[in-house]
């Protein structure tokens, strides 16, 4: 299976993209996270996305569409993979087309996750993470067992993400209704999206998700 989780920052693509594709043995393709690490590691593809990551912009496509050229021809991705992050916008999406179509594959099924943008806020200044190994956190909703450690690695303190802070939510949710949203309409018209209602907890989105892939 291939698919693509589509949706509005804090609705939870991280979260249920890593469940998903763990249960599933499929890849899971997180290009925020690919980014962020590059950034960690010092690379010229970090040094290249940090200004517009840390601006709430979006890195340029040709960046982002070489990565995923690569990442998802890897062999841990042949038997499926789940994106997260990608495409965010609609030369990034025939770009994907594109790609698997050369490789005789094809693009399953597109989830389309929202919930309202008051909740998403909400979420995204509540979110934490573990720099080890970036399980997420939310402090009010799903907090670490241990004060702010991560549950995994013990005295690991969670940290908050960058771009999480409000002026920089305010402009990646912009950003998201100027350029990505409009792939909902890319994927209804192609037949390949399933919506699902991201509100509730972690567990409820999970079970709705799991149901729209099944049928
Ligand atoms: P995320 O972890 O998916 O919220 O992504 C964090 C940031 O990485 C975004 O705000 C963008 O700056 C950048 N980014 C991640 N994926 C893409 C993409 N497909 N196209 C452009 N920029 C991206």
């Amino acid at each position: 299976m291939r698919l693509v989780l589509l949706g509005p920052p804090g609705v939870g693509k991280g979260t249920q993209g890593r469940r998903i594709a763990g249960e599933h043995h499929w890849a899971l393709i997180s290009t925020g996270e690919m980014l962020r690490e590059g950034i960690a590691r010092g690379t010229g593809l970090g040094f290249e996305a940090r200004k517009r990551m840390e601006a709430g912009l979006l890195v340029p496509d040709d960046v982002m569409i070489g990565l995923v050229k690569e990442r998802s021809a890897a062999d841990d991705a042949r038997d499926g993979f789940v994106l997260d992050g990608f495409p965010r916008t609609v030369v990034q999406a025939n770009a994907l087309d594109s790609m698997l179509q050369a490789r005789e594959q094809r693009l399953d099924v597109a989830i389309g996750l929202d919930a309202p943008r008051e909740e998403l806020v909400r979420r995204l200044s509540a979110r934490r993470e573990c720099p080890i190994c970036k399980r997420a956190y939310n402090l009010v909703s799903a907090p670490p067992r241990n004060g702010g450690d991560c549950d995994d690695h013990p005295g690991m303190k969670l940290v908050q993400r960058e771009d999480d802070s409000e002026p920089t939510v305010r402009k990646r949710l912009e950003v998201y209704d100027e350029q990505t949203a409009p792939l909902i309409d890319y994927y209804r018209g192609q037949g390949r999206l399933r919506e699902v209602t991201a509100e509730g907890s972690v567990e409820d989105v999970y079970r709705r998700l799991l149901q729209a892939l099944s049928c």
